[in-house]
C-alpha cells in the first residue's frame, strides 16, 4: 500500500489503496464512471466558459490562503490561467469571476470565531484507518488536537438554499444534499484511529453571494447524529460492493443518466411517456 503524503493524496492510484469520502459518493453516483475514472480511462469534461468561476477552484482559493502564504502563492501559479486575467489593463489580476472569493476571505478574516476555531489549527492533516476491512483516507482542513476538534471549511452558493433529495422526496439543506454528515462520521472515525482521541467534528461554510454570508456548524444535535450513524451504515452496506467493483469481481451498474453514461448511450427500448422519471 502506498504511503499517503501531501502530494500523491488526490492522485489515482492511492484511489485504488484508500476508499474516501468523494470516491465513495461517486460509487453512490455510478460505478460505470467512477470505475472508468480510476482505470484512467475517462476524466470529467473540463468547463470551457470562463465566465464563471469553477467552484473547485474557488473553494481552494479561499483554502489555501488560510493553509499559509507559500500554499497560496504556490496554488495561484498553479491555477494562473484559470485564475488570472491574461489581457487588457487587468493583465496580471485577478478575475472579476474569483472576486468573491477575496470578499469570502476578507468576511472570514474579520470574524473572531473563525479566527479562534479554524486559523490556528494544523492543516491539511492526513488521517487513515480501517473501517471494516476497507482501508480509508481523509483530510482534515484544520486540525486543533488539543483543544478536541477539527474543521472543515465550504463554500456554497447559499446557506439556506433548499436542495431537492429524490430519494426521499423533500428538500434538505446543502450539508444533507452534498452529504456532509457522512464526510464528518468518516473523519471522525479515522481521526480517532489516527490519534486515538474523540474529536468533535465542526464546519464552517461561506457563501458565495456577493456580500458573502457565513456560518459555524456543529454535528452535535440528537438528529445529526442519527444522520452520522445512518452514514455509516450506508458505508458498511455498500463499501464491500464498491471494492469488489474495483477488482473485476463484480459488473459496475451504469446510472444511464451522468456524463459518462451518455457519452456512448444507444437506444435499445422505449420508456413509457408516462414512466419517464423525475428528479
Ligand atoms: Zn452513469
Amino acid at each position: 500500500m502506498l504511503k499517503l503524503t501531501p502530494e500523491n493524496y488526490y492522485s489515482i492510484e492511492t484511489d485504488w489503496d484508500y476508499m474516501s469520502f468523494s470516491q465513495f459518493k461517486n460509487f453512490e453516483e455510478c460505478e460505470a464512471k467512477e470505475l472508468a475514472r480510476l482505470k484512467g480511462e475517462w476524466e470529467p469534461t473540463k468547463k470551457k466558459s470562463t465566465s464563471t468561476a469553477d467552484p473547485l477552484i474557488l473553494g481552494n482559493y479561499v483554502h489555501s490562503y488560510f493553509e499559509s502564504k507559500d500554499a497560496h502563492e504556490a496554488f495561484i501559479e498553479e491555477n494562473k490561467k484559470e485564475l488570472l486575467s491574461s489581457r487588457g489593463a487587468t493583465k496580471g489580476k485577478l478575475k472579476a469571476s474569483y472576486k468573491l472569493a477575496k470578499e469570502i476571505i476578507t468576511s472570514l478574516n474579520a470574524d473572531d470565531m473563525f479566527a479562534y476555531f479554524y486559523k490556528p489549527g494544523d492543516k491539511e492533516v492526513i488521517v487513515t484507518g480501517e473501517i471494516e476491512g476497507i482501508a480509508w483516507k481523509g483530510k482534515l482542513d484544520s486540525l486543533s488536537l488539543k483543544n478536541g476538534f477539527f474543521c472543515d471549511l465550504k463554500t456554497v452558493d447559499d446557506l439556506h438554499k433548499r436542495h431537492w433529495n429524490a430519494d426521499e422526496r423533500r428538500w434538505v439543506p446543502f450539508v444533507e444534499d452534498r452529504q456532509y454528515h457522512m464526510q464528518m462520521a468518516v473523519y471522525w472515525e479515522l481521526s480517532k484511529q489516527t490519534f486515538g482521541k474523540d474529536l468533535a467534528p465542526l464546519m464552517f461554510a461561506a457563501s458565495k453571494q456577493s456580500i458573502p454570508d457565513k456560518m459555524a456548524i456543529d454535528f452535535e444535535s440528537e438528529e445529526d447524529q442519527q444522520l452520522m450513524r445512518e452514514a455509516m451504515d450506508k458505508i458498511l452496506a455498500n463499501q464491500d460492493r464498491y471494492r469488489k467493483v474495483m477488482m473485476g469481481e463484480v459488473e459496475p451498474k451504469a446510472c444511464g443518466r451522468c456524463e459518462y453514461c451518455r457519452i456512448n448511450k444507444q437506444l435499445s427500448d422505449f420508456t413509457h411517456a408516462s414512466d419517464i422519471e423525475v428528479d
